[in-house]
């Protein structure tokens, strides 16, 4: 009898805390079946909806859906005409999707250093320019936006694009300004643990330029705009309506989901400033904590410790981009970058979604103190 008793305490304890949790609820499901039974699954009238309420959230004239961040601009960069041994400048320091597509299109990304928010270091872009310099890349990492008014400067003193990156960071702002809205074009991600989900893959560009989000509909399905006139070849790169059905429910939700990472992540901070390193908010941010990453003495280790308990915590990301064997051995012309590789030893993701609890905040609060020796 004492036996059983404990077991069922253990088992409560040993509740998971997964990294990061996807909404899904009554509505969704209803969203879901309504696209299961409408009998048109492809680009129909839920992705047309759903791009239009995205363009509106997010400021854009043009809002595109793709099936992924990635392929949507791998697309893009065709349509703008990337060149092989183009430059690009994009911080190490990211998901390594950034640069996948730049460097199919035969570009060269040139990297830099990340600053206290984990975003582009402002400070070199002027030296890492080249005359073959043709853009940049920010990231909006962790959901936290960079510095963006530093960079459209540097770009417009050059002659250069901009693509932010806001796979981390829908909803995020700078200064008062929604993350994608800043940049002529933007790109964002609906992979599952984004601060949008769609329960599966996609993603959409952001365009304010009619020209090129023609094109890169005229990509995405065949290059065509009509049915049977191919105009250029093309990819199917396309968004099917069970997923829009979903996303149009979450973005519904997405301002109030925003909300409560916020407060998590304000809570992380109040329980866990004295014990580990917390992230910075910088005063031109409404960060929106798609991740809560800490730097901890003994990482590893409390990662360990935090697993025995149940809690899953993550590292985005172990490996530098400019250290990557698909990097390394593609360029030989690859940069030392002390932050970058320092932090990447000291990193970790807490757990922060949408879905979790106070409670379990708490849990994971109590738990990093245990290990710290400090309960
Ligand atoms: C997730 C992510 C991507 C790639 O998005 P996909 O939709 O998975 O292709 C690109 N950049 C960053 C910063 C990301 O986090």
């Amino acid at each position: 009898m004492a036996l059983k008793v404990t077991l069922t305490i253990d088992s409560e304890l040993m509740q998971k805390i997964p990294l990061s949790k996807c909404l899904i609820n009554d509505e969704i499901r209803a969203a879901a079946l309504r696209a299961v039974e409408s009998g048109q699954y492809i680009l129909g009238p839920e992705c047309k909806a759903f791009e239009q309420e995205l363009a509106a959230h997010t400021g854009v004239a043009h809002a595109v859906l793709t099936s992924s961040w990635t392929l949507g601009v791998f697309l893009l960069h065709q349509a703008m005409g990337l060149q092989k041994d183009d430059e690009v400048i994009v911080p190490s320091h990211t998901a390594f999707p950034s640069i996948e597509p730049l460097i199919h299109c035969g570009a060269r990304p040139v990297f830099i250093d990340v600053d206290d928010s984990y975003c582009l270091d402002v400070r070199q872009l002027e030296s890492v320019r080249t005359a073959r310099t043709v853009g940049v890349i920010p990231v909006h990492l962790y959901g936290h936006p960079a510095d963006m008014d530093a960079v459209m400067a540097f770009a417009a003193r050059h002659g250069l694009w901009v693509l932010e990156d806001c796979a981390q960071a829908q909803g995020a702002r700078y200064r008062g300004k929604t993350v994608g809205s800043i940049a002529p074009m933007s790109a964002f991600s609906f992979y599952p643990s984004k601060n949008l989900t769609v329960l599966g893959d996609g993603g959409f560009l952001g365009l304010s330029i009619p020209e090129l989000a023609g094109q890169v509909r005229m990509l995405r399905n065949h290059g065509r705009k009509e049915k049977y006139t191919h105009e250029i070849p093309g990819y199917n790169v396309r968004f099917n309506e069970i997923q829009a059905a979903i996303g149009r429910v979450a973005l519904k939700h997405l301002e109030a989901l925003n909300e409560h990472r916020r407060t998590i992540a304000a809570h992380y901070r109040r329980r866990l400033g004295n014990l580990v390193q917390t992230p910075v908010e910088q005063s031109w941010a409404r960060a929106v904590y798609h991740m809560f990453v800490i730097r901890a003495e003994k990482r590893d280790e409390l990662a360990r410790f935090l697993k025995e308990r149940g809690i899953e915590t993550g590292i985005h990301y172990p490996i530098p981009n400019h250290q990557q064997p698909a990097v390394t051995r593609l360029f030989d012309r690859l940069p030392q970058l002390p932050i970058t590789e320092k932090i990447v030893h000291e990193i970790l993701s807490l757990p922060i979604s949408g879905e979790l609890t106070l409670a379990e905040a708490d849990r994971v609060c109590d738990s990093i103190a245990e290990f710290y020796g400090n309960p």
